[in-house]
């Protein structure tokens, strides 16, 4: 399985840059969790097969460019863009976001082929197919309804924190799983700020460090996302403090493979 962070910071000669403003983690070319950066980030190349969006949660730094995503590929789509998420974040995107005054009911709309965009509700605790993946979603502890995902090719698999402070059922489904290769956990901000953490229902470093406790898995990769900029080498050296063997800070742009 191939997974990268999706890039969502340029710098003035358009590379991209370390900072993560938005999250879109991309899933063997094919499959996003999240698409904070989608409509920005993609290739031409993966933006005419990526058509399988999981949403974790419809805070803006996750869906921020989805709209532009469906909107520049609205003519040439021959199949829909499917968007996976719960009922109640499906009911918040319908609400907040494609409801014809931020953006267009897209899942009303068709180009030639027929619909350019599907709601696909899922059900926590319950198996579901996304491509090649299958994928199990439960509610994690953060601001407005989300989930963390364990997904699986059927050789290897992976969990995603998404957005959340201290959790429980997350970590029961991931160490029901029967192996864990890698884990996507967020660490948003420095341990001073722990009051904002907790308030905004994110991790710190040392918050961080209880939940691993709660994980029986050993040996996988433990890779840190949504550091939030302004922060990030503060949290990037009390990560490093917190001495947690194979746990780094994923790179943005970089492909990662198990
Ligand atoms: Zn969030
Ligand atoms: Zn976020």
């Amino acid at each position: 399985m191939r997974i990268q962070l999706l890039p969502s910071s340029f710098d003035a000669g358009g590379s991209a840059n370390p900072a993560q403003r938005l999250t879109c983690f991309l899933i063997d070319e094919r499959v996003t969790v999240d698409a904070g950066s989608i409509g920005i980030a993609l290739t031409d190349p993966q933006r005419r097969i990526v058509r399988d969006v999981i949403v974790t949660h419809p805070h803006m730094d996750h869906i921020a460019s989805l709209p532009i995503f469906v909107d520049d590929l609205f003519g040439e789509l021959e199949q829909p863009i499917r968007i996976y998420a719960t009922e109640e974040v499906i009911g918040l995107l319908k609400l907040d976001v494609f409801n014809d005054t931020v953006y267009p009911k897209f899942h009303e709309l068709r180009n030639q082929h027929g619909n350019v965009m599907e709601y696909v509700p899922f059900e926590p605790g319950k198996e579901f197919q996304v491509a090649h993946l299958k994928v199990t979603a439960v509610p994690v502890n953060h601001i407005v309804p989300t989930v963390g995902l364990l997904l699986t090719d059927g050789r290897t698999t992976v969990a995603f924190s998404s957005d959340t402070a201290e959790t429980h059922e997350f970590w029961g489904l991931v160490n029901r799983a029967e192996r864990l290769d890698a884990l996507f956990i967020e660490a948003s901000f420095p341990n001073s700020m722990q009051k904002l953490a907790e308030a905004s229902k994110h991790l710190t470093p040392l918050m961080l460090q209880k939940e691993l406790a709660k994980l029986s898995h050993n040996g996988m990769d433990i890779l840190a996302v949504h550091l939030k900029p302004a922060y990030r080498e503060t949290v990037i050296r009390e990560l490093d403090e917190i001495g947690i063997e194979n746990l780094s800070v994923m790179e943005t742009g970089k492909v990662y493979e198990w």
